[in-house]
């Protein structure tokens, strides 16, 4: 490896999107610095990194000050609890992650001239009003509802994030990032596609929120992370919309994991979270323009390489991902 290599930060390193974002990059030939406070990131997810010579590890909160030696040329900040059910158990790290920790790593991003992009998320918008979600939509947020610890510390984070890009010339990006699926996402997140395959797995009835009729639009990791990586390159300091337009409900959702799964369980209705969002899609118009993106894997084959991931996973890791906080 050569000295001249680009060294990337990545918080959230053994995180879902972190895990993945350290494997791209180092794929690129970057020299990649993980961070990581393992709250609900997950050594597993980058295990196979730490044989490598350009790869090293932090253990460190982000929300204290945070001191990496050396040069760095990027900083992509995906530290963040990012399910309703982890906002719920941990909502005063959710918040200062968004805010106190982002402060500290726009702080780095100055001292070390780095470009920095920060992952924000379709919750910016709330439950929308505006269907699909451009860009310049301002959202519908219950500041002091469940979600609005993390939906206000990410709105509190493209607020900070542009005010060091006018106020010190900071190079920054900023990320709206909407439902993403794939390998590594913890079985017990509470999220809808891995409660749905982990009780499909164990023989247990699908639970769908409310009547099912609510939707949400399911974008599989690699693309993910593809939009991500030419945003990073691009020249473009407003939000950018990350995420798959195939919208479904929750409802045809669990019948396609049903069919997928080969299982004869049934669906069982629970009541609706709180400002559970009622439609959800991104409008990836500025992403196709500016970034010559738009996603490549279709639903049926994302969820085909998901369930294979967690089919996989030895008793062990069911176990340890299972029980993370019973
Ligand atoms: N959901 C569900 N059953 C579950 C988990 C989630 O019906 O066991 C619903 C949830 O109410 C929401 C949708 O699936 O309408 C997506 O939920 P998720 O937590 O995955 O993400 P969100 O988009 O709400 O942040």
């Amino acid at each position: 490896m050569q000295e001249s290599a680009k060294r990337v930060l990545i918080t959230g390193a053994a995180g879902f999107l972190g895990s993945h974002l350290c494997d791209r990059f180092i794929k690129e030939g970057y020299r990649v610095v993980g961070m990581d406070n393992l709250i609900t990131g997950d050594l597993e997810n980058i295990q196979h990194l730490f044989k490598l010579e350009q790869f090293e590890f932090y253990h460190h909160d982000v929300s204290k000050f945070v001191f990496v030696p050396g040069k760095l040329d990027y900083i992509l900040h995906f530290a963040s609890p990012a399910s309703p059910i982890d906002y719920l158990k941990i909502p005063i790290q959710t918040l200062k992650v968004g805010s106190l920790g982002t402060h500290n790593l726009l702080g780095l991003a100055r001292v070390k001239n780095a470009r920095i992009l920060v992952a924000s998320t379709s919750e910016v918008y709330g439950d929308p009003a505006v269907h699909p979600q451009t860009e310049d939509y301002w959202g519908n947020v219950n500041p002091v509802g469940p979600r609005g610890v993390y939906d206000e510390a990410k709105r509190f984070q493209e607020a900070i994030t542009m005010a060091y890009h006018t106020y010190h010339g900071l190079e920054t990006r900023i990320v709206r990032i909407f439902n993403t699926y794939g390998p590594r996402m913890r079985l017990n997140d509470g999220r809808v596609l891995p409660a749905f395959i982990g009780q499909a797995l164990r023989g247990e009835d699908l639970t769908v929120f409310g009547d099912g009729s609510q939707t949400r639009s399911f974008c599989y990791v690699d693309d993910l992370i593809e939009g991500i990586y030419r945003l990073l390159h691009s020249d473009y300091a407003n939000p950018v919309n990350i995420g798959n337009p195939q919208e479904i409900t929750i409802k045809e959702f669990g019948d396609e994991i049903l069919k997928l799964t080969g299982s004869s369980v049934k669906m069982v209705h629970k009541e609706l979270p709180k400002d559970d969002p009622k439609q959800r899609q991104p409008d990836i118009t500025l992403a196709r323009k500016l970034l010559n993106w738009e996603p490549m894997v279709s639903r049926e084959n994302g969820l085909k390489m998901t369930y294979e991931y967690f089919k996989g996973l030895s008793p062990e890791q069911l176990k340890k991902t299972a029980h993370r906080f019973d």
